[in-house]
């Protein structure tokens, strides 16, 4: 999943990017409102953590502004304590929850991923396909009840194929969801992920595999008991 982070304060901009690309996130981490718009431009967003002051915009205008390229694009807004005005208490932010500084990393990440869980009806907690199981939450991934070792690439990988099982999935959809914009540059790094991926799951003799539609991106399939 992708997030895009609007940040002005850089230590504070990397403590939060590094946490939740830890934690399985692709992170489009930016300090201007400017940056945050040209970055929603290029590639799809499913959600936005952005803090009320920045040095071009507000938070909240700039909230209007990505929401109408993003219309129901999940808000989370990060305000220092005095930031907390009527205007965001009201909700009329169009924000889907707030966090006043100083707060805890796990606790941001926590309703990050409840506004993403209240946003997409379509996202699963858990997927569970041919021995295969996935979950969104804590990022574990088995197979056949048995731990499968994956990095955060691979199981994000792993995650945005378990959502469309059968169907075909293009490159650029996936590059756009693994990668945040300044990772883009390996055009191999999707092939290698796939892969890997593809080893571990024949490794562990699961009933799945990525076919690869030349030219176009993968799809996953379950393969029928015989
Ligand atoms: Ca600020």
């Amino acid at each position: 999943m992708r997030v895009l982070l609007v940040e002005d304060h850089q230590a504070i901009r990397e403590m939060i990017a590094d946490h939740l690309r830890e934690r399985g996130f692709a992170v489009d981490a930016v300090g201007r409102g400017e940056q945050a718009l040209a970055a929603a431009r290029v590639a799809p967003i499913d959600a936005v953590v952005l803090d009320l002051g920045l040095p071009d915009t507000d938070g909240i205008s700039l909230l209007t502004a990505l929401r109408s390229l993003h219309a129901d694009v999940p808000a989370i807004v990060v305000t220092a304590r005095d930031g907390l005005d009527e205007r965001l208490l009201g909700l009329n932010s169009g924000a889907d929850d707030y966090i006043v500084k100083p707060f805890n990393l796990l606790e941001l990440e926590a309703r990050l991923r409840a506004v993403l869980r209240r946003a997409g009806s379509r996202r699963e907690s858990r997927y569970t396909l041919g021995g295969v199981t996935f979950d969104t939450v804590t990022r574990e991934a088995t197979a056949f009840g048995r731990p499968l070792d994956l990095t955060r690439r691979e199981a994000a990988l792993l995650e945005e194929l378990l959502r469309m099982p059968g169907q075909v999935i293009t490159k650029d959809l996936l590059e756009d969801r693994l990668y945040a914009l300044e990772d883009a540059g390996s055009a191999n790094a999707l092939e290698a992920a796939v892969s890997r991926l593809r080893r571990k799951l024949a490794g562990a003799q699961v009933r799945l595999s990525i076919e690869t539609k030349w030219g176009i991106g993968y799809r996953l399939v379950e393969a029928t008991a015989r």
